[in-house]
């Protein structure tokens, strides 16, 4: 019997259409031998929509995209094929889904609800991953170095925006990289040289969330890892990604082709020794299950200071993530497949 695979893709947040390229990604490396998928696609406005089986891969992202809305988003499990609804109940889901509303711990409590087995990590790994501030707070039980930060809520900033201003010049060193604490794909983030750039950035980061974190900036190479595991996660080799912008923001993620990478990268084994130590303890202080991508900064002297973990990192085979599994010796299917067991396993556990 073929194992029956949700795949969950798009969704509210601004990283919608990445997820729309991950799906279609994953249906061309899928077992469809040992797989039988299923899409939902969660629409811009948060319609859920259930496709029929895909007897192959998507051949476009336009194939993905189902046309009318054929149910209410208030209803969602009267056409998730959960048992009752439908004649097929799902085996396990893999929530392809990036930010707020699907990398945030929210899709993750519905499936927990519906008692189907996902992908990846949980509710509170999901959230606090999610929330730079929270994360932060956490890294810093766990023994990480950090850049120094201030954050604030919109309505501090209204009622305290001169005070709040002075805290940050005074506590941290230009530029400063202004950022909404719930997002990611640089969605919302700008840096700022100056008083006046900074109010800018801040206004635009609010936007996007009520939370926003103002960090030091730093020059640095930036290095990132894959974490794949749950009770014993490994580490991949070490990639870096070499910016040729002022910093690596979202067309130079997906759309303006200036940023080159480095995999593996250059780095001597004690650095990757360190940097191991590093994506683990951020992995295990945030109760990280299946993946994790973290992000870090490393300075001329060596030292490494995290920037931020994903829960759910860009996933197509170009990025990082899956890229960093492939050169460390497993394929881009492998890894699906490896994935998709390990949320059997950590479902399997809970019973
Ligand atoms: P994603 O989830 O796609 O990795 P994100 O939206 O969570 O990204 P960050 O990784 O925090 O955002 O920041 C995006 C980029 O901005 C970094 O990769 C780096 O180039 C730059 N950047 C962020 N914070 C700093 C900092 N404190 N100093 C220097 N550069 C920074
Ligand atoms: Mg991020
Ligand atoms: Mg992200
Ligand atoms: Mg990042």
């Amino acid at each position: 019997m073929k194992i029956k695979l949700g795949l969950l893709y798009g969704g509210k947040s601004a990283e919608h259409e990445v997820s729309l390229l991950t799906a279609r990604a994953v249906s061309q490396a899928i077992n469809f031998e040992k797989y039988e998928v299923y899409p939902i696609y969660i629409t811009k406005t948060g319609e859920w929509i259930k496709g029929s089986v895909l007897t192959g891969p998507a051949e476009s992202v336009e194939t993905l995209k189902f046309g009318e809305a054929v149910s209410k988003p208030n209803n969602i499990s009267s056409f998730l094929p959960v048992e009752g609804n439908d004649d097929s109940q799902l085996d396990v889901i893999f929530p392809l889904l990036h930010g707020p509303n699907g990398e945030d711990g929210t899709v993750q409590g519905l499936l927990e609800v519906l008692n189907l087995p996902y992908v990846g990590n949980g509710v509170l790994a999901s959230a606090a991953g999610m929330d730079k501030v929270v994360m932060k707070q956490l890294f810093e039980i766990a023994g990480l170095s950090q850049v120094p930060y201030v954050h604030f809520i919109r309505k501090e900033w209204k009622s305290n925006q001169e005070t709040l201003i002075q805290k940050m010049e005074e506590s941290l060193k230009w530029p400063m990289f202004v950022k909404p604490a719930n997002l990611g794909s640089s969605v919302g983030i700008t840096k700022a040289t100056n008083r006046e750039e900074l109010i800018k950035a801040v206004e635009l980061a609010f936007k996007y969330d009520r939370k926003i974190i103002v960090e030091q900036g730093i020059k640095a190479r930036e290095l990132e890892m894959s974490v794949l595991g749950n009770d014993n996660p490994r580490c991949s080799i070490a990639g870096e990604v070499l910016p040729t912008k002022d910093f690596y923001d979202y067309e130079a993620k997906y759309e303006d082709g200036t940023t080159n990478y480095a995999i593996p990268a250059v780095v001597s084994a004690d650095l990757l020794e360190r940097m191991e130590d590093a994506a683990i303890r951020a992995f295990k202080v945030l109760d990280c299950s299946g993946l994790v991508r973290a992000d870090f900064f490393v300075t001329d002297e060596e030292e490494i200071i995290i920037n931020e973990v994903n829960t759910m990192p860009g996933f197509t085979p170009i990025s990082m993530y899956p890229k960093l599994w492939i050169e460390s010796g497993l394929s881009y299917s492998g890894l699906i497949e490896e994935l998709i067991m390990l949320a059997l396993e950590r479902y399997e556990e809970k019973q």
